[in-house]
């Protein structure tokens, strides 16, 4: 898990209970004089918290706190030590603090390290705020789908967890690249996401059957990939091709076995999206199969057809959890 940049820089003015020069200084943005209460960050910060936002914005604190305290406690009491690093804790207190600005996220794991600190602290302002944070910058943190999943679905955001499996769609959950990630799910939304890829899989496999005209509607609609042709002597009532000495050849069993690998490795299909998809060489008898009918010897199937057939269902698969 990537530690979030440090932006604490050293502060050489403030008033540290220590001396000498590997003495824990002040956090910049926490060092006024007038704040009661001392903190003393795992990785060796300062902080100076006013009593008062500690009671208010934390219910931890609020009760730790009820206990009368030294009115100069600041100047005579060891600080508290916390487990917590200088980023994390400082976020906190940017977002319990009146007037401040929220902290800038850059990553999830910092989002969830804050959320999950805060949880500890009975912070819940933390929590509406950054989600807040992440949705208003959804796009940039939707790039790591799988993450942002974990914690909209921890956090109970559901309108963010659905967005985010709709993402996931594009990766491949047993792809080893994907397994550190995937490990952090908890059990219920994992297999709830596994249960979406899988369904999505099997719905557009089961699309593909020969269905000769209509049907559910996410079915591929053969009749709709077939060039019409209303002189074909086998064609009843379709003006099309469309009989089973024409659907039930090599050439589609290939089409629908290279359909059903790409969207096992990508259940968004967005290789099958490619208009490209169709050029691959074991298409190439499809685009040149001609009619069986003896009397008739048309090509049967239309490329663009089947593109525009194929995008019509992939968009009526199942998305989202
Ligand atoms: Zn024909």
């Amino acid at each position: 898990m990537a530690e979030p940049q440090a932006d604490v820089a050293p502060h050489t003015s403030g008033t540290s209970s220590t001396s000498g020069s590997n003495a824990p200084q002040y956090h910049p943005s926490f060092s006024s004089p007038d704040a009661e209460i001392v903190f003393l960050s795992d990785d060796g910060v300062l902080f100076r918290v006013h009593r008062v936002v500690l009671q208010l914005g934390s219910g931890f604190f609020n009760g730790m706190l009820e206990m009368p305290r030294d009115a100069d406690e600041a100047l005579n009491n060891p600080p508290i030590l916390i487990r917590d690093n200088s980023n994390v804790f400082a976020a906190l207190l940017d977002i319990i603090y009146p007037h401040r600005q929220p902290p800038e996220l850059d990553s999830l794991d910092f989002a969830l390290q804050i959320l999950q600190t805060a949880e500890n602290y009975e912070m819940h302002k933390v929590t509406e705020i950054v989600k807040c944070i992440i949705k208003s910058r959804l796009d940039f943190f939707l790039q790591q789908p799988i993450e942002l999943y974990n914690i909209a679905t921890r956090y109970g955001w559901e309108d963010v967890a659905k967005v985010a499996s709709t993402e996931t769609l594009t990766i491949n959950l047993h792809d080893p690249t994907m397994s550190e990630s995937v490990k952090r799910l908890e059990s219920v939304p994992l297999w709830q996401l596994v249960d979406l890829h899988w369904r999505r899989r099997r719905t557009f496999i089961g699309a593909l059957n020969i269905q000769p005209t209509t049907g559910p509607t996410c079915n591929i609609v053969w009749k709709n990939i077939i060039n019409w042709a209303t002189s074909c002597p086998q064609n009843i009532g379709y003006n099309s091709h469309f009989w089973k000495g024409n659907v039930d050849i090599a050439p589609v069993l290939i089409l629908k076995r290279l359909l059903a690998e790409a969207v096992d490795l990508e259940p968004w299909g967005g290789a099958i999206r490619q208009r490209s998809f169709l050029d691959k060489e074991d298409l190439a008898d499809m685009w040149t199969h001609k009619c069986a009918d003896a009397t008739c010897r048309q090509v049967v199937f239309s490329k663009d057809r089947l593109h525009t057939e194929l995008l019509r269902v992939l968009d009526l698969l199942p998305s989202t959890i």
